[in-house]
Order: C-alpha cells, then sequence, then structure tokens
C-alpha cells in the first residue's frame, strides 16, 4: 500500500506518514484532515511515498480527505520557498494555500456575467487612453511572450493605473489566461469591484480576501482552481491562489505595507508575486505613485522596466498645491492653526469638502498631571495610554488594555488632569466648535468597527451630504471624490521623530497618496500640512511632487547607514515573561550566531541584542539581534544554520521567537 506524507502546520519540520486507503484519489497537493495525538488538524499531502521510517505497525490509515481540488504543483513550489525564505516548516506556508474546508453554499464567483455588467461597456470604448497609457498596455501585452517580465508601472495617483491593469487583464484573458490582481487590504472596495466588473463583461472574477465568508471563500477558490474564474482579485492572502492558465500577476499599491504579514509566516505576498510570476514565467506589473525603494533600487539597476503615466488621466485634474504652514501656533488652537481654519472655512463657503488627515485614533495620546508629572502608562506595556472620550476611557493601542478615565491624579490627586496631543476624537470636537453649521464625520478603526460603517461614510461623501472628514490612514487611499477639495495634514512631523528606518519613505508615500484625493475632477485642490519642519526634504519632496528625487534621497541615506534596500536584514525578535529569560536566550542565539558566522558565513554580520522599540507589551519583555548581509543568498544560508540550532537549543520553549526576515521595521 502507497504512504502519504503530509505536511502539518506545526513547528517540527519531520514528516508525518499515512497509509492511503485502497482506491482513494490521494495524490500530491491533496489536502486532508488527520489526528495528530489529541489535536485534529488540516495538512496536505507533500509527496507519496514506498517506504516510510515509522514502523509500518505504526501507520495509521487517512480517513479524510477534503472535497477540494488538490494543490497545484506551482502552489507547492510556492509555499516551499516561501517556508524556506522565511524560515518555517513547510506545512505552515502551505496551511496558507488550502481553502476554507466548509460545506456551507455559496455564490460560484463573484459575478458570472450580470446583465447589469453585460450591458456595460468595456474600457477601451470607454476611456480614450493617452499615449503613455497606451504605451503601458503595449508593453505589458507584448511581454506576453517573454516569460518572466518585471514592470513598474510609475503612475502619479489618478494617472489611471487602474485601467491599464484593467486593460492589461482584459488582453491576457482574450489570449486564454488567467489573471491574478493583488490589492492592498483597504483598496478591496465595492467602488473597484463595480469598476472591474464594467470594465470587464462578462469575465467571471473571484475574490479571495478575509471579509468573506469561509464559504465564499471557498467557493471562490475552486473557481479559480477550475479556471472558471478569469480574473482573481484578494489581498495578500490571494498569492497563494490556485491558478491554472496564469499569464499575469499585478500587484497595486506595491508598496503597502499590508503586503507583508506580521504574524506566523512573515511574508510579503509581493515579494512572493515576483517569485510566482518568475517561476511560472509571465509577466508581473508592480503598480505604485511611490513605490518602495526596494522597486525603485530594482529599477535603477534594470532589473525592471519602467513604465511611466506622468499626467493625470482627468486633464482638468491638476495636481494640488501643496503648502506648508506653521505648527507651533496650532497648539493653542485645539491643534488647528488659523491657516488651516482658513482653508477649510474657504471650502465650506463654495460647498467643497474637505478631509483632515491626522495618523491617530482616540482623543489624544497621553494624560499627564501637571502638578507632580504623573502621565497614564499601559500596566502591562511599556507605553502611554490614549485618552478616548467615545467611550471616556483610557486604552491602549499595542495591547487593547482599557480602564476608567481617572477623575484625579492617582499620585497626588490633583484634579486638572492634562490630555497632551491630537487624536481623531479631540479634532472632530475642536472643527464641531469652529465650524458649528458643518456636517462633520469621523473615520477610524473605533468608528467604522461596525460592518458598513465605513461605506455608509462614503456614500454620504459621494452624495454631498458631509462637509468635513476628519480620520486616520484609513481614507488615504482609494477613494475618489469629486467635491473633495481640501486635503489637512496635521502631526505629519512625528513620522520625522521615529526610530524606525521606513518612516520617512512611509511619511512621503502616504503624503504623495493624500494628495492625490484632493482636486480630482475640474475642481483646483489644495494640500495644507502643519509642520515644524518645512525644510525637511520629504516635505519639498512632496511639495514639487518630486517622488523620483525623495527616492533618490532617501535611497543615498541607506546606502550611506548600509540599510535595505542595499543590505538584507533578518530579525530574531523574542519575548518571555522575564527579562532574564530573553536575555538569556538571545545571549546563547548571539553567542551560536557568531560561532556559525567565524565557521561558515563571513558575509554575515550579526548585531547585539537590543531591547524593541516597545521593549514591554502585553506583559511580555521583548527583544531582538539583527543579523545582515549585501548578499541575500548569504543571509539565506546563515538563517538555515542559525534557525536549526536555535529550534535546538536549550530553553527555546519558555521563550516566543520567531524569525523576521526583510522586516518592516526594526521593532
Ligand atoms: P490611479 O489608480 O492611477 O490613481 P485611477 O485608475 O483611479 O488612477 O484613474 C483616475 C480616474 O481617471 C478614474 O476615474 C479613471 O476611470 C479615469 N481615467 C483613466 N484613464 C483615463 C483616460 N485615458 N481618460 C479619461 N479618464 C481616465
Ligand atoms: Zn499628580
Ligand atoms: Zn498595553
Amino acid at each position: 500500500m502507497p504512504i502519504a506524507r503530509v505536511a502539518l502546520p506545526v513547528a517540527a519540520a519531520g514528516a508525518f506518514d499515512y497509509w492511503i486507503p485502497e482506491g482513494a484519489p490521494v495524490q500530491r497537493g491533496s489536502v486532508v484532515r488527520v489526528a495528530l495525538g489529541p489535536r485534529r488538524m488540516i495538512g496536505v499531502v507533500s509527496e507519496i511515498v514506498a517506504e516510510s521510517h515509522v514502523p509500518h505497525g505504526k501507520l495509521q490509515t487517512l480517513a479524510d480527505i477534503a472535497d477540494v481540488p488538490p494543490l497545484p504543483d506551482d502552489v507547492m513550489a510556492l509555499a516551499a520557498f516561501v517556508a524556506t525564505y522565511y524560515q518555517e516548516p513547510p506545512g505552515q506556508a502551505l496551511a496558507l494555500a488550502v481553502p476554507p474546508l466548509t460545506s456551507g453554499k455559496a455564490r460560484t464567483t463573484h459575478r458570472a456575467g450580470s446583465a447589469a455588467a453585460a450591458a456595460a461597456t468595456n474600457v477601451a470604448a470607454t476611456v480614450a487612453f493617452n499615449a503613455e497609457q497606451q504605451a503601458a498596455i503595449a508593453a505589458i501585452d507584448t511581454a506576453a511572450n517573454e516569460g518572466f517580465a518585471p514592470f513598474l508601472l510609475f503612475g502619479v495617483t489618478g494617472s489611471g493605473k487602474t485601467d491599464v491593469y484593467m486593460a492589461a487583464a482584459q488582453r491576457a484573458i482574450a489570449r486564454g489566461g488567467q489573471v491574478l490582481l493583488l490589492v492592498p487590504e483597504i483598496n478591496l472596495t465595492p467602488q473597484l469591484t463595480q469598476r472591474l466588473d464594467a470594465a470587464l463583461p462578462g469575465v467571471p472574477i473571484a475574490l479571495l480576501h478575509s471579509g468573506l465568508t469561509p464559504a465564499a471563500r471557498r467557493a471562490h477558490w475552486i473557481a479559480a482552481a477550475t479556471g472558471q474564474a478569469r480574473l482573481v482579485v484578494g489581498t495578500r492572502m490571494a498569492i497563494f491562489a490556485p491558478l491554472p492558465d496564469l499569464q499575469l500577476v499585478i500587484v497595486d499599491e506595491e508598496q503597502d505595507s499590508s503586503f507583508k504579514q506580521q504574524e506566523n509566516i512573515r511574508y510579503h505576498a509581493r515579494d512572493a508575486a515576483v517569485w510566482r510570476a518568475h517561476h511560472r514565467g509571465v509577466p508581473i506589473v508592480l503598480g505604485s505613485a511611490t513605490p518602495s525603494l526596494e522597486t525603485w533600487l530594482h529599477v535603477r539597476e534594470h532589473r525592471y522596466r519602467r513604465l511611466d503615466l506622468r499626467e493625470r488621466a482627468d486633464t482638468r485634474a491638476a495636481l494640488p498645491t501643496i503648502r506648508l504652514v506653521e505648527n507651533r501656533a496650532a497648539r493653542d488652537m485645539d491643534g488647528i492653526g488659523a491657516e488651516m481654519r482658513a482653508a477649510i472655512a474657504l471650502r465650506l463657503a463654495r460647498q467643497e469638502q474637505s478631509l483632515i488627515f491626522v495618523n491617530r485614533r482616540g482623543f489624544s495620546p497621553s494624560l499627564n498631571c501637571a502638578s507632580c508629572g504623573w502621565d497614564a502608562q499601559c500596566p502591562r506595556c511599556s507605553a502611554r495610554l490614549t485618552v478616548h472620550r467615545e467611550p471616556p476611557s483610557l486604552r491602549c493601542h499595542h495591547c487593547g488594555h482599557i480602564e476608567r478615565l481617572p477623575s484625579a491624579c492617582p499620585t497626588c490627586g490633583n484634579v486638572d488632569l492634562l490630555p497632551l496631543g491630537y487624536g481623531t476624537q479631540r479634532l472632530e470636537r475642536a472643527l464641531a466648535a469652529a465650524f458649528p453649521q458643518a456636517r462633520i464625520a469621523r473615520v477610524d478603526r473605533d468608528s467604522t468597527r461596525a460592518r458598513g460603517a465605513f461605506a455608509a461614510v462614503r456614500d454620504k461623501v459621494a452624495a454631498n451630504e458631509l462637509d468635513i472628514l476628519v480620520g486616520t490612514q484609513m481614507l488615504a487611499k482609494g477613494h475618489d471624490f469629486p467635491r473633495l477639495t481640501l486635503v489637512g495634514v496635521l502631526g505629519a512631523d512625528n513620522a520625522l521623530y521615529s526610530a524606525d528606518f521606513r518612516a520617512t519613505e512611509r511619511l512621503g508615500a502616504l503624503l504623495m497618496q493624500v494628495a492625490g484625493r484632493a482636486g480630482r475632477a475640474g475642481l483646483a485642490g489644495e494640500v495644507v500640512v502643519q509642520t515644524d519642519f518645512a525644510t525637511h526634504p520629504v516635505y519639498a519632496a512632496v511639495r514639487s511632487h518630486d517622488y523620483e528625487h525623495l527616492a533618490a534621497t532617501l535611497l543615498a541615506e541607506r546606502k550611506a547607514a548600509a540599510l535595505p534596500p542595499f543590505t538584507h536584514v533578518a530579525l530574531l525578535a523574542a519575548e518571555a515573561h522575564e527579562r532574564a529569560v530573553v536575555d538569556g536566550f538571545l545571549a546563547a542565539a548571539h553567542a551560536s550566531a557568531q560561532k556559525f558566522v567565524a565557521a561558515a558565513h563571513p558575509e554575515v554580520e550579526v548585531f547585539a541584542p537590543v531591547s524593541a522599540l516597545l521593549a514591554r507589551r502585553a506583559g511580555f519583555e521583548r527583544a531582538q539581534i539583527a543579523v545582515q548581509s549585501e548578499r541575500r543568498a548569504a543571509l539565506q544560508r546563515f538563517l538555515a544554520d542559525w534557525h536549526t540550532a536555535l529550534a535546538d537549543a536549550r530553553g527555546q520553549r519558555r521563550v516566543r521567537w520567531a524569525i523576521d526576515v526583510d522586516p518592516a521595521g526594526f521593532g
């Protein structure tokens, strides 16, 4: 009887072998349910073997084979790459590729050619592509015969990148291909799916994202696997979708941080997408107005081809002017300075809309006592508690801890406690006081928790039922409001103080994104940024809409500091309840790393253990070791050796640890 070797999502990388029952349709890629001790889990058959090192008498029989198509070879290969590259067992990566195994009923595709969609005319008919769009579409189309061909579609916001994606997709689908479109979590809006529906009439589209019910996700997955769906649109997770006829991969807003998973396997879906396109020998288009420095360097060194969209597609929509205004004086004016107030008043008078953007939810980021110096700290984290007024409470934004808002200082009894700094709730109040006649809505994680709440606000803006929106970066991307002519930015300077090496890059990208929200259809737009550092290069670049200049500046800084993308970095992050346990684990890990470097990995540099930026979170003491190399392959070889040693180290079970390859920052 043949034996199935099953990869399970457990830490041990060992093989789990099972008899295949007579006549059962089990093959490489089959999804199965097995019992491992007391636990029931889902696994994937990684190979069929004739012999097992487990004594035959002890082998169990595979009893439960899931009723879904087996994972195709290329998805198995992708999962193997992800597991190896991100230093996790194969079963963990394969678990990302398995669809939900529910038996519920759901629609098979997002739309299988509804009458309304079929009636809509297609892109080519409604949009007269400009010359740059045509050149981009032609270049992507021609590359269909070239095998792997990576492109950066570098287009300012509103330049019509989405229409280029759709036209390129349409051509690939017309050739009999399937297309995979990855979008950031926040961009997968009903507006986008409606646009795709209208532009690609009759094309069955499958959606893959965490907002779907398991039954719907499973149905969409099967539609992709059987080839019924020709376009698969999804968030990070969709990179593992089965696509037998894949001919084109598109990653929208490729710089977006939601493509990097921050727990379990810390994979980057954009990087996995490039690997998959290479493996399948198909073109990939990375689209952005503000590309990541990683992608930018690939372009600069001619590994990726650059396609430019320099003009806004709607020629009436000029890029907004950007004005930097004094921040200091705003502190005594509820955070909103005179120039910002005047800009808002002007929009109200013209019946246009304003978006006021601040990167903090809640009322105020700290609560202080002026008489004794006390401030409200999270008991479980090394962080301040945020004041919330709706409902009144002190909340930790790192661990979720909530406590009552004190009426007096717990140390000295002073009843005059001062909330310091500004969050969305406080600004909403200040705006309501300053503009009592205005219709104001707040958009942040707290206000949009209820299903459909965000969509309801969006509809109100579109219907001109709101004058001022105040909110966090949820508002930065992917929305197109014709009467929105002012974007105000508060608190942007915080990023300039950050210890995170990517903070300035993210600020630049964010400001250019928010600028793209202002003045889209004929009405001139303006962006007003309150800052104390008007001469900082990031603001100069945003002001002249010059991402290239910003990228060049930031790349020079990264090169001088030997930071990514010029070096490749991984972090060993560890946490435990006691500081001594973390320190002991990392001291041993550091010693073993140095031993490996001395013995076999001279190109790798190992840094001393340091406390994480947030040294304590949810009661865990946190620290880390950074390792880096100029060569990715050298770092990979080192990590494989080091990881094995760490997994065997004594005491490692008392510590929660993980290796983060290409980390988002030095958390
Ligand atoms: P981006 O994704 O680059 O920010 P969008 O794809 O959202 O830009 O395009 C902005 C708007 O311009 C959309 O409403 C789109 O339909 C429209 N558009 C795109 N291409 C053209 C064109 N060639 N002529 C007129 N309008 C266009
Ligand atoms: Zn006090
Ligand atoms: Zn906390």
